[in-house]
């Protein structure tokens, strides 16, 4: 099995370097699944020619727009595209609610749509082993208030496992989680040579 890491997006939420907002893509494994899904990730996938209807689940580290504001994006050009398959969203508690506030606030009475497909959220607990479509994920609690939980995340995918921190807050002894971050950065600092 060869498992392959795209960085669609590795920039904030301020376009800095040029870059799109955080979204990654694992594929690979049994369907394909993005970690956070900033608002510019459609943009980003149409681009890298990666069809964002191949995309089984989206796992949101937290609800900063950055990072899951491409959500309704993707749901919606679901639904243009008829697609049919499942769609798996799993974020901090509360990840549905502002899902759809957001919709609402961007296309309203989209939510009021028939979808030929479903779209089902998934809470993620602390610390606690969740499947969610191909993937089994870790949650651990970080320091970056964004309005719910923010998490690190700790993917299971194929024969590897992701350690992607989100955002947090460093200090000058690192926790399991602070180390997970540094991974993190390192791969984001790979990424922005090239985008
Ligand atoms: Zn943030």
């Amino acid at each position: 099995m060869t498992v392959a890491l795209r960085f669609v997006g590795s920039g904030d939420a301020f376009g800095s370097g040029g870059r799109l907002q955080t979204c990654m893509h694992l594929s690979g494994g049994d369907g394909a699944v993005l970690i956070d899904c900033g608002t510019s990730s459609l943009i980003g996938m149409k681009r890298d020619r990666v069809d964002p209807g191949e995309v089984d689940a989206v796992l949101v580290s937290h609800l900063h727009v950055d990072h899951f504001g491409g959500v309704p994006f993707l749901i919606l050009d679901a639904q243009f595209s008829r697609r049919t398959r499942p769609l798996l969203i799993a974020g901090p508690p509360g990840v549905r609610d502002r899902v759809e506030a957001v919709m609402e606030l961007f296309f309203p009475g989209s939510l009021a749509v028939q979808r030929k497909f479903s779209v089902e959220f998934v809470e993620l607990e602390p610390r606690a082993l969740t499947r969610v479509g191909p993937t089994s994920v870790t949650a651990f609690p970080v320091v970056h208030p964004s309005g719910a939980p923010p998490h690190a995340l700790r993917v299971e995918y194929g024969d590897r496992i992701i350690a992607y921190s989100g955002d947090t807050r460093s200090g000058r002894r690192a926790s399991s989680r602070q180390r997970a971050r540094r991974i993190s950065s390192c791969a984001r600092h790979t990424r922005s040579t090239g985008r």
